[in-house]
């Protein structure tokens, strides 16, 4: 009998996605008669973080796996969305967002980046931002296509890449002190003459990095040379700690990239919202007028009532920004702190809720396998990193944890972690 997702149970899809590395699960291929799924999605199994949480719920360990954070948004817009769903925002909203929404981003955009959009035709809201990659990512990409992604990439952007039949093309990541660094040589030799597309992750799940201003000067003049399209996701650009080497700085914002890169965020980090699934695209109108007609299919439209409550949340003022990483910094300490007393080896991160660590100094060799016995050992859920390689021998000793949780649960988790020493 074939194994993966047809097995029924999500016990036995997660044993079938352990014992293949999680992602990857290439003897689901071996019957295909047996198997519906397309041959260019064979590859992806069930994602790490639905299979990571659902180990944490079988197992009763601390979830420091899949990155949502355990605590509600702010107050006004919890109340904002209560309202709007009790005063008949409950049908479609237009498909390109309710214009409030689009208002509220293009000044949001104007405010902390200097950006310029017109909400009628150069703003788009999604389901997510997850959609807004997809919808980008078909919308733009002819089969055979090359987009440029850094490895670890977030999980999704493979899967859209091969829903697309383009090809991605990593550029590795690599520790370098505390930091992530890549090789320029390299990043020029994934540029050629089938390169469509940059997609850029900053501040970058899962190592935390916040490309500076000189990386993203390579970056777009790269993009300026091989006449590429640079698409953003941006959705930690609110979670960059005090001590980084660099702001966030949208690379829509330096010499002629405005005009071909399109700006995906949403609101699920920003405001401890993930269930909602509200993002956006902010654009020239000729690259969100392509995402929108692919979009107006895959979705239509989503999140009638919680558009307005992100409208408003969107306009918040700076005080619950700047609140909101700092408090997210005070637990990046705690956890950075916790991991360094229990033996880990720490890349500490600049920006996003996520911090890795080299599991070596714990005599582990993989981080698949570290993974997989951590909530026996000690009670924990980490993610194994290998699995947003393409190269996994690069991220073979990394796993990430979340450190978006109270602080209680997180004090929990250290004290758990300290029995690996
Ligand atoms: N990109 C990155 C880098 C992420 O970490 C996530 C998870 N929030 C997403 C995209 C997906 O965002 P959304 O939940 O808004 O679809
Ligand atoms: N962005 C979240 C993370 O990196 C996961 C989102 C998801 O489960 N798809 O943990």
């Amino acid at each position: 009998m074939p194994t993966g997702h047809l097995l029924a149970t999500p016990e036995a899809m997660i044993t079938a996605a352990w014992d293949s590395g999680f992602r990857r699960l290439p003897h689901m291929a071996v019957t295909p008669d047996a198997d519906p799924l397309v041959t260019r999605m064979r590859e992806f199994g069930t994602t790490i973080f639905a299979e990571m949480s659902a180990l944490a719920i079988r197992t009763g360990a601390v979830n420091l796996g899949q990155g949502f954070p355990d605590t509600d948004g702010p107050k006004e817009m919890l109340d904002a969305a209560a309202e709007a769903i009790h005063s008949g925002h409950n049908q479609y909203p237009p498909g390109p967002g309710i214009p409030e929404l689009r208002r509220a981003v293009a000044e949001h955009q104007r405010t902390w980046w200097g950006l310029e959009y017109d909400p009628d035709g150069e703003i788009l809201a999604t389901a997510g931002a997850t959609e807004a990659i997809a919808a980008t990512i078909l919308a733009l990409c002819e089969p055979g296509d090359e987009v440029i992604c850094f490895e670890p990439y977030y999980d999704s952007y493979a899967a859209s890449i091969a829903l697309a039949g383009a090809v991605r093309r990593p550029v590795t990541l690599r520790p370098s002190g505390d930091r992530y660094e890549f090789d320029p040589g390299e990043l020029r030799a994934a540029f050629g003459p089938r390169t469509r597309m940059l997609l850029l992750n900053s501040p970058h799940n899962p190592t935390g990095k916040v490309f500076s201003r000189e990386e993203l000067s390579l970056l777009a003049s790269l993009c300026i040379e091989h006449d590429v399209v640079a698409v953003t996701d941006e959705v930690y650009e609110h979670l960059v700690f005090s001590d980084a080497g660099s702001p966030h700085l949208p690379i829509a914002t330096l010499p002629g990239m405005r005009e071909r890169t399109l700006c995906i965020s949403s609101a699920g980090k920003t405001f401890s919202c993930t269930g909602w699934k509200i993002g956006w695209a902010s654009g020239p109108a000729r690259l969100v007028s392509a995402v929108l007609r692919v979009k107006q299919f895959l979705t239509f439209a989503n999140g009638g009532p919680f558009q307005p409550a992100v409208a408003l949340a969107l306009g918040l003022p700076a005080s619950y920004f700047t609140g909101f990483r700092d408090d997210l910094e005070t637990r990046r300490d705690l956890l950075c702190q916790g991991l360094t007393d229990s033996g880990f080896r720490v890349f500490r991160p600049e920006g996003t809720y996520f911090v890795t660590a080299d599991i070596s100094p714990l005599g582990g060799t993989d981080g698949v396998e570290f993974c997989r016995s951590l909530p026996e050992r000690c009670g924990v859920v980490a993610v194994p990193t290998q699995v947003f390689y393409d190269h996994p021998d690069e991220g073979r000793r990394i796993v990430r944890f979340a450190f978006c949780k109270r602080r209680e649960v997180l004090d929990e988790a250290i004290s758990r972690l300290r029995r690996l020493g």
